[in-house]
């Protein structure tokens, strides 16, 4: 298909038969007189008068437990960068689908006008009451790190920046599994991260907690490599800031274990890989065009352990893989975070499954005669249907462990069975 009937196609499927991608759906009785009297007056008032005795009673009488909001403000958007928050709106509806296709959480997607990180705060803030979760999308590094930190410090409900952390869960779960196919450890590996944004940051700090250790790790942004006398480093800069004195990419691949890319296409040279370690794992994830394209990189090493953003190639680094189930467990178990351990959970969950045999399904759905785990199948695949079965509970699982469920789960099985309903 050509680049222009792609672009018609994209835009008949938004705009046709309805535009847009979703819209609400009443979920009672509402043929009769008496129906329309209980779902609004007199009859709403009863729930109102419980929620207002005991707030928490919003969570029986309400949607907020399985709703969830997108908010943007359409500053960093995919790889369009600044668009405004109109033009985002096809992302947070396109967020809205997944979450409702895989996780059954139903989502209002929220666009913000406001660049100001007070004024951006403020609005969530006073949305919140309506939600039992918030996903930040599409905010720009460095202002989403302010942002997400303060709701999460500030509201009772999970909050999460689905750019940063969503990226840092499914790579990370692809890094460890990488990792046991090159039977490297990860507190031996030299790592190279090209990109220091929203992504790249969380990326490197999840591996960390996952054992990576600082002073094998290199990071660069456009201005090369972040070293510790370089002047005018943000804060989440000099976090990763090197005491190597090198100052190119060429120079930090020298012997790497891993590169991970959330930079820029078409950056790493083929004479970059060849000069890597035994086994190079290199996640390039720049979107649309990877840091090296797949091809270019599997025809320089054929030792090479790969993974990009894109569907078309093997090991995908997709944040479906994450969000709908981590909010699904985190919603289950009322979960006032998403704090660390339920994102470890989550990584060990999904490194865990891709170990598993694979259901014939799953083969089918994506046309694979027998996908195994091995060099090109580091991760599992969207649509495999055990992922809403485990991924939930263990991120639900987490949050009790941690502290942070005020809904604790006592019938395992019997959560578990509801999820495949
Ligand atoms: P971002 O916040 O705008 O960060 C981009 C970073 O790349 C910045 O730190 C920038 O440096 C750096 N950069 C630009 N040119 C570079 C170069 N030539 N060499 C090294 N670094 C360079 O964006 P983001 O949200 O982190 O996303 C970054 C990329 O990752 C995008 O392509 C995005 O599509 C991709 N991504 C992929 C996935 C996935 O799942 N596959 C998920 C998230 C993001 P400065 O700081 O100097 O500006
Ligand atoms: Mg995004």
């Amino acid at each position: 298909m050509s680049k222009q009937s792609k672009r018609i196609e994209a835009l008949v499927y938004h705009a046709k038969p309805t535009p847009g991608k979703i819209k609400v759906v009443p979920t009672k009785k509402y043929a009769s007189q008496r129906d329309l009297s209980l779902a609004y007056s007199p009859g709403v008032a009863e729930p109102c008068l419980e929620i207002e005795k005991e707030v928490n009673n919003v969570y029986k009488y309400t949607a907020k437990g399985n709703l969830v909001a997108v908010i943007s403000n359409g500053t960093a958007v995919l790889g369009l960068g600044n668009i405004g928050p109109e033009a985002s709106k096809p992302v947070m509806e396109g967020k809205g689908l997944l979450f409702k296709i895989f996780a059954d959480i139903d989502v209002f997607d929220i666009e913000v006008d406001t660049e100001d990180v007070d004024a951006f705060i403020e609005t969530v803030k006073n949305i919140a009451p309506t939600f039992g979760g918030i996903n930040l999308e599409d905010i720009k590094a460095p202002e989403a790190f302010e942002i997400e930190r303060r709701l999460k410090e500030e509201l009772d409900i999970p909050v999460m920046h689905d750019d940063q952390h969503g990226t840092a869960i499914i790579s990370a779960a692809a890094l460890l599994n990488a990792l046991e196919i090159a039977e490297k450890n990860i507190e031996d590996v030299k790592i190279v991260v090209s990109g220091a944004g929203a992504a790249a940051i969380s990326c490197t700090r999840l591996y960390q907690s996952c054992g990576a250790k600082a002073e094998h790790i290199v990071m660069l942004d456009s201005k090369g490599v972040i070293r510790k006398d370089r002047e005018n480093l943000t804060p989440q800069k000099t976090e990763f800031a090197t005491d190597r004195k090198i100052d190119t990419l060429d120079e930090a691949m020298k012997e790497a274990d891993v590169f991970i890319g959330l930079s820029m296409a078409d950056i790493v040279t083929p004479e970059m890989l060849k000069s890597m370690a035994k086994d190079p794992i290199v996640f390039a994830m720049a979107n649309p065009n990877p840091e090296i394209s797949y091809q270019l990189a599997v025809d320089t090493r054929d030792d090479i352990i790969m993974a990009t953003g894109r569907s078309d190639h093997p090991n995908q680094v997709n944040n479906v893989l994450g969000f709908p189930f981590i909010f699904r467990g985190a919603l289950d178990v009322r979960a006032t975070k998403i704090n660390e351990a339920m994102k470890m959970a989550a990584v060990k969950a999904l490194s865990q499954l891709a170990k598993e045999p694979v259901p014939e399904q799953v083969n089918l759905a994506y046309n694979e005669t027998r996908l195994t785990f091995g060099r090109d199948y580091i991760i599992p695949k969207p649509f495999d249907p055990r992922l809403i079965a485990e991924v939930p509970p263990a991120v639900a699982k987490a949050a009790m462990e941690s502290g942070v469920a005020k809904e604790p789960i006592e019938d395992w099985d019997r959560y578990k069975n509801s999820l495949l309903e």
